[in-house]
């Protein structure tokens, strides 16, 4: 299928063709037609397949095509909601791309940075607004924008956005929205929260699944590293000096354990940059953007960075930590392999991380390749305990229980 059978306007297409994208993807191919009969929406799709141009394309279509119609004010027409500042950022920057050909207007706003700036940005009303639920509660409540005209409201990134502890949040700005509006929600995976959230606010949606829940694109090998814990910087090092080479994200659990990771990489004179949620909002700009402009080689972030973030040809990343969310590694290891290229990934495990290494084959219905010969191996008693149990799975939910109860607990990312 071509783009243009999508029937979408000719500044949008050149826009398309600009991009260098020759047909829609999947993702795009099954919910644009959707879109743009107004239908409420719910789509699953892997990250990195698209999913961004397959709300953007026929929001701008359908706003393309009302032009005319005169702006009243601080209205907004559609609103798209984004767990993370980050990635709230890449959606506008997708926006800007897609109707540069237009004259339709795209803003972006989110906490952690001044007020005035976004007031004034909002100040005779915008097309397409992109936040964060935080500071677009804040702005409302100011009354510097309006949500009655909205016609589309995007919820990016459901899933997080629940994990994260948004859901008052969520339903409270649906509510400010106009109940003609159509809803769409993407989600990387559906649990039972979103499928929930999906029944209370859309209106017989349709569905529109791209892959599996929790699987990972074929275009990723899976590397596995069993490595005593207080040895996985050196086996860090090693790595880094001779085998992976490229633009490469280190996933840590912890912001204590980025900033450390970060000051050694730095003292064995690595080109690197950090991210995570201690970070000031400027800093996590700088940091991201010298990291996607190839200034540096290699970013150590928590998980603030596992979700939706395009990097261009990410050659690797690596598990310094086993997430103990299990569907966290199929976000992490999404990172690279996108958009049809192939990378890497690296997990390192000691012996107390092994529950969730089952937790992670499990979910993903596989068994890691195992890299036996490096110079830091496991204790062959701990690795083979690791053997064991994983054919009998694991029982421990320990992680995912404290996760999805974090609600009001400060976030260690
Ligand atoms: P997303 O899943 O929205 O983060 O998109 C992942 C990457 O795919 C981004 O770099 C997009 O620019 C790119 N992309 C989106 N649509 C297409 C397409 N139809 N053809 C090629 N690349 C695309």
């Amino acid at each position: 299928m071509s783009f243009k059978a999508l029937k979408l306007n000719r500044p949008i297409l050149r826009a398309i063709a600009e991009a260098g994208y020759d047909n829609p993807t999947l993702v795009q191919e099954k919910t644009i037609p959707l879109i743009l009969e107004k239908q409420d929406v719910i789509a699953s799709a892997q990250t990195g397949t698209g999913k961004t141009a397959a709300f953007a394309l026929p929001i701008l279509q359908q706003l393309y095509d009302r032009q005319d119609a005169p702006k009243k004010g601080k209205t907004v027409k559609a609103l798209v909601v984004s767990p993370t500042r980050e990635l709230a950022v890449q959606i506008a920057e997708d926006f800007a791309k897609y109707s540069t050909h237009t004259n339709l207007t795209s803003t972006v706003v989110f906490g952690g940075t001044a007020l005035e700036p976004q007031k004034e940005a909002l100040k005779g009303g915008v097309d397409i607004l992109i936040a964060t639920p935080g500071r677009l509660l804040d702005l409302h409540k100011q009354d510097i924008i309006n949500l009655d005209h909205i016609e589309t409201l995007v919820l990016d990134e459901a899933d997080l956005m629940l994990d994260m502890g948004f859901i008052d949040d969520v339903k409270k700005l649906v509510r400010l929205c106009p109940k003609t509006k159509q809803t769409l929600l993407f989600s990387a995976t559906i649990p039972y929260k979103v499928e929930q959230l999906a029944q209370e606010i859309l209106k017989e949606p349709k569905r529109v699944e791209v892959s599996q829940n929790s699987s990972t694109s074929k275009n990723v090998s899976q590397q596995l590293y069993f490595v005593p814990k207080p040895d996985k910087i050196e086996l860090c090092l090693h790595l880094l000096r001779n085998t992976i080479k490229g633009h490469i994200i280190i996933f840590r659990r912890t912001k204590y354990g980025v900033d450390k990771l970060y000051q050694s990489l730095l003292k064995n004179g690595f080109s690197v940059e950090s991210l995570h949620g201690d970070r000031s909002q400027t800093e996590r700009h700088e940091a991201l953007k010298s990291f996607k402009k190839k200034k540096v080689d290699i970013l150590v972030a928590t998980d603030v960075a596992a979700r939706g973030l395009d990097v261009d040809s990410l050659d690797a990343v690596i598990n310094f930590d086993l997430p103990n969310i299990p569907e966290t590694y199929v976000h992490r290891i999404g990172r690279t392999a996108r958009a049809g290229q192939i990378g890497i990934a690296y997990s390192f495990c000691s012996a107390d991380e092994k529950t969730y290494l089952l937790d992670i084959q499990k979910l993903i219905h596989l068994q890691l390749d195992v890299v036996e010969d490096h110079p830091y191996p496991l204790d062959p008693k701990a690795k083979k305990e690791v053997h064991t149990s994983n054919k009998t799975g694991s029982k421990h939910k320990k992680g995912r229980k404290s996760e999805g109860s974090k609600k009001k607990k400060k976030r260690w990312y």
